[in-house]
């Protein structure tokens, strides 16, 4: 039995195909994966099948869900179908909530506006609704506003209202991306408790997510679908070039990264802690007494959840934000805490490369500019030969000198945004998420990039990420932070094969297992606590599964284990090599 049956679907915008002739049937109840790169179509596809393209799009082809036409159909029969028969959770929900309404609100309306409950019914219906997605006293939560929920909450919200008029399908377009790994196991887990009856088209480019939530899998290639199939057997043995380049960007948990190096310390933050003023005079402490070093030549990559504390750890590092208390020491020299008191030269051997690129290129301004732009700041103007260098050190070629930063790739832009932060020629580059919004293969070329400038010219890089199977892929050492404290330091290989602390443990338990592998990734309870109102003892102790009394009571400092450092009351009595448990 067929639920919904694409033929000889194609989207146009202008001249362009983006959508070119794909076929696919959805069965009731089953979950169809969409993977493919940025601009392969899968997206195009989803906003087709809600009649949501934009109104300059030229959609043909067949949508048939139950049997109705949804190509060519009017705007009341299309609003009739959506969200009654067919729904879709965005990847951002702090877009697609409405700002100005409580949530409550907005549940309410799916069923009101479709004639579905009305009164007391919707507000009974809508709590329990709450209840079940897991938001926290749910009859409270109707009155919250969307900015007030985090954003793995504003994403259940997302799914609530998505399934709250029991639809026959659900689309869910990157559902996942901009989360945690351990708010994406909570959401996948949901979305498959939940959904029961409900058809899935699950939207991606996450193949370890499509394994293990879709039985069959369709992989679009520059708007056609290339292959198509039981998940099982395209990502066993895949016949598409396509499939196989998507398999081969998977970055894997299990593969060694490089070994630890033995170097001199170039970097240093000494006890560390970054405060900031919240309402009602209350101090939020970001990062707590942070210790570490960062050697020359090696990659350091600090991971944690969003809230963890890593990203403004960086930038106290950097002097872009002044920290409270401690110090950091480049060369063997105390910095000064803020950036512009910091000696130019200093400024010059310390850059950051932001996560969006194109959002931190100047969109006025031609690549040769950008590029050539922190030698300018800095009174020494770089020569038109030195930026075809930087930019060639880059991958890029001369044709990308006067190209703006609309023109580029997400790819090419990340690549310009290097060759600016490295024409300076700094001895530390700080990535703040760099690669995180690239897709799989253009994020592995880039990570190549690294490596091959690091190896060439001994350049030291701090690497902020929450991608765990990125970050085995390139560091040398990784620093865990939970709630603003470093609680585990430790050389690579070793934190992957046997974590010292149970938050770490749960990070890697938390990532999906690699495509075509058994297993689903396990659930860490909870969310990060306020900084505000931290928990006594042990801050990792509410999502403990170790926790033991003398854990509420005390909090434990970070200590000497090994060739690592962990900050866990029990860490020489648990055995945290396997995990899943
Ligand atoms: Fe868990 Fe206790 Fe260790 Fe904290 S100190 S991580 S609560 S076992």
């Amino acid at each position: 039995m067929t639920l919904l049956s694409v033929r000889g679907l194609t989207v146009r915008h202008g001249n362009a195909v983006v959508v070119d002739g794909v076929d696919f049937d959805v069965a009731p109840g089953e979950a169809l994966g969409i993977v493919g790169e940025s601009g392969s179509g899968k997206t195009q596809t989803a906003l087709a099948l809600l009649g949501l393209t934009p109104g300059s799009a030229d959609v043909s082809g067949s949508i048939r869900l139950d049997g109705q036409e949804l190509v060519g159909a009017t705007e009341p029969v299309l609003d009739a179908v959506r969200a009654t028969r067919i729904a879709m959770v965005f990847q951002d929900p702090l877009q697609a909530l409405n700002p100005y309404l409580r949530i409550g609100a907005q549940l309410g309306h799916v069923l009101e506006a479709h004639g579905l409950s009305t009164g007391r019914e919707t507000g009974e219906r809508v709590v329990a609704m709450l209840d079940a997605v897991g938001l926290p006293d749910p009859a409270r939560q109707v009155l919250a506003w969307p900015h007030e929920l985090s954003g793995g909450m504003r994403q259940r919200v997302m799914i609530a209202a998505a399934l709250i008029a029991e639809p026959a399908i659900l689309v869910a377009d990157e559902p996942t991306t901009a989360l945690d790994v351990t708010v994406q196991a909570q959401i996948l887990a949901l979305l498959d408790r939940l959904r029961r009856d409900t058809a899935l088209l699950l939207i991606t480019h996450d193949l370890g997510v499509v394994a293990g939530q879709c039985e069959r899998v369709l992989v679009m290639d520059r708007g056609r679908v290339a292959e198509t199939g039981a998940t099982r057997d395209v990502f066993g043995a895949p016949s598409a070039n396509a499939t196989r380049a998507l398999l081969d960007a998977v970055p894997r948990l299990d593969a060694p990264g490089p070994a630890a190096r033995d170097a001199p310390g170039l970097l240093a933050a000494e006890g560390l802690s970054v405060r900031y003023r919240a309402r009602r005079g209350k101090a939020l402490a970001a990062v707590k007494s942070a210790d570490l070093e960062l050697k020359e030549g090696e990659t350091l990559a600090i991971v944690g959840e969003s809230g963890s504390g890593k990203s403004t750890l960086a930038r106290a590092i950097l002097g872009l934000v002044s920290p409270a208390a401690g110090t950091v020491v480049y060369a063997g020299q105390a910095l000064a805490r803020d950036l512009v008191d910091r000696a130019g030269t200093t400024r010059r051997d310390l850059q950051l490369v932001f996560q969006d690129p194109a959002a931190s290129l100047d969109p006025q301004m031609r690549v040769s500019s950008i590029v050539g732009e922190p030698r300018a700041i800095a009174g020494n103007p770089a020569t038109a030969g030195e930026i075809t260098a930087a930019l060639a050190d880059v991958g890029l070629d001369t044709t990308f000198l006067d190209r703006y930063a609309h023109q580029l790739s997400g790819g090419q832009a990340q690549r310009v945004a290097i060759a600016r932060a490295l024409i300076a020629r700094p001895t530390v580059l700080v990535c703040d998420e760099a690669v995180a919004a690239l897709d799989g293969t253009v994020r592995t070329t880039v990570l190549a990039l690294l490596r091959e400038i690091q190896a060439r010219t001994g350049l030291a890089i701090l690497f902020i990420a929450h991608d765990l199977a990125v970050v085995r892929q390139i560091a040398h050492r990784v620093a865990v932070m939970y709630l603003g404290e470093i609680v585990e330091l430790a050389p690579g290989n070793e934190l992957f094969e046997r974590p010292r602390h149970p938050y770490t443990r749960a990070l890697l338990d938390a990532v999906p297992p690699p495509p075509g592998e058994a297993g689903r990734p396990a659930v860490l309870p909870g969310e990060v606590p306020s900084p505000l109102s931290p928990p006594p003892g042990c801050v990792f102790h509410p999502r403990c599964r170790y926790a033991e009394d003398g854990c509420r009571a005390e909090a434990p400092a970070r200590r000497a284990a090994g060739n690592s450092s962990v900050a866990c009351r029990r860490a020489e009595e648990l055995d945290l090599a396997r995990g899943r448990a």
